[in-house]
């Protein structure tokens, strides 16, 4: 080691599901929609002129924040865009977890959070999951710095209801309780219908998965506007432009084809269903998984030779190797054309 790597931050950083380049191949394995985003992304692409690039684009997102809080029935000063919501959780984690008492979050949940603790030294506390990978919210009550999980959970699947989010936040007045709910469309009600009544909640969501702009990086949240402005204090400590121009121009032609959107949505959940009966019937068992991916494990055959059989087959699913979870495949739900073709092959591999 050279002396000077002595004063290096080392960090053991976030490993994303694999980007394969082929021509063919099924892609079940970072939970993007399978469909395009709105036809008038096209438009936008073409009407977008290069003048636009040779200015910073607006540091407030402006226009983009405006249509978000119309969307959702909140005031501007509410809200707050970044780039995916991966940016607005980092941002998050580095304005709202300041104790010197640990965060919490649960043992099987996104493998980012311990990855942002760890970059800012933020102590933390993992909380196990029950058996069903569900939360208990007596195990929220304790000590802590301030609270996070994604509802529905990844990689599980699970959704609590509005009642256990309501339960951690009436328990834990004096923390800020960060709900990430990247897969809310395909489940049941957001908890942004709790912003008003609790302002230590922010809700955080993304256009990457009901939206299907994974490629394009939006994210938001939502809370108490006191909560935000400190939001903003920090994004301005860091790097005033992060949506460009074009980026801001797609997310508000998503926002408005509201049609589209629900249309796709309930496609997708047609195909989460008719797939969980399927993997049913080769005996696969799962949580009742409310996102757009199914987290299943097979008596028989180990996961881990699952996914390289199907890798085999250019089919990607995601697999986790860690306590609890390494016998269990992370399968997003793609067309419905893919996830027949899916069966087909799994039905072959466990003959
Ligand atoms: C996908 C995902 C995100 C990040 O999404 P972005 O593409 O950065 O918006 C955040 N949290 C969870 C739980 C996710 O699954």
């Amino acid at each position: 080691m050279r002396t000077w790597e002595k004063n290096i931050r080392k960090v053991v950083p976030y490993v994303p599901g694999e980007q394969p380049k082929k021509a063919k191949m099924i892609k079940l394995n970072t939970n993007e929609n399978p469909y395009p985003p709105t036809p008038n992304a096209k438009k936008v692409l073409e009407e977008f002129h290069t003048e636009h690039l040779k200015l910073y684009p607006d540091p407030k997102i402006e226009d983009l924040t405006r249509c978000i809080s119309k969307t959702y029935g909140v005031k501007e000063n509410q809200v707050f865009t970044g780039i995916g919501s991966d940016d607005v959780l980092a941002l998050a984690f580095l304005t709202f977890f300041n104790s010197d008492d640990p965060i919490l979050f649960p043992d099987i949940t996104y493998s980012f959070y311990d990855v942002w603790a760890e970059l800012y030294k933020i102590k933390y506390k993992t909380v196990a999951l029950t058996e069903n990978f569900t939360i208990d919210p007596l195990d929220y009550r304790q000590k802590n710095g301030g609270i996070i999980f994604p509802n529905p959970n990844a990689p599980t699947g699970v959704y609590e209801s509005l009642d256990t989010i309501e339960e951690i936040l009436k328990e834990n007045p004096d923390s800020v309780v960060i709900v990430d709910e990247a897969y809310i469309d395909f489940a049941g009600p957001s908890a942004l219908s709790l912003v008003d009544r609790y302002d230590h909640l922010l809700v955080v969501q993304t256009f990457s998965k009901s939206r299907s702009m994974a490629g394009v990086r939006i994210g938001f949240a939502i809370g108490n506007e006191i909560l935000i402005s400190y939001l903003n204090d920090v994004k301005y400590s860091f790097n005033s432009y992060t949506l460009n121009e074009l980026t801001i121009r797609l997310g508000i032609a998503a926002l408005e084809d509201k049609n589209y959107f629900e249309k796709r949505v309930k496609q997708l959940i047609h195909t989460r269903e008719w797939t969980k009966s399927r993997l049913k019937e080769l005996s696969f068992s799962f949580p009742d998984s409310q996102g757009n991916f199914i987290f299943a494990s097979h008596p028989s055959k180990h996961a881990k030779e699952i996914v390289q059989e199907l890798k085999e087959r250019n089919i990607y699913v995601r697999y986790f190797d860690k306590p609890r979870i390494n016998n269990y495949l992370r399968i997003t739900v793609g067309t419905e054309e893919e996830m027949e073709e899916f069966i087909d092959h799994l039905k072959d591999i466990l003959k």
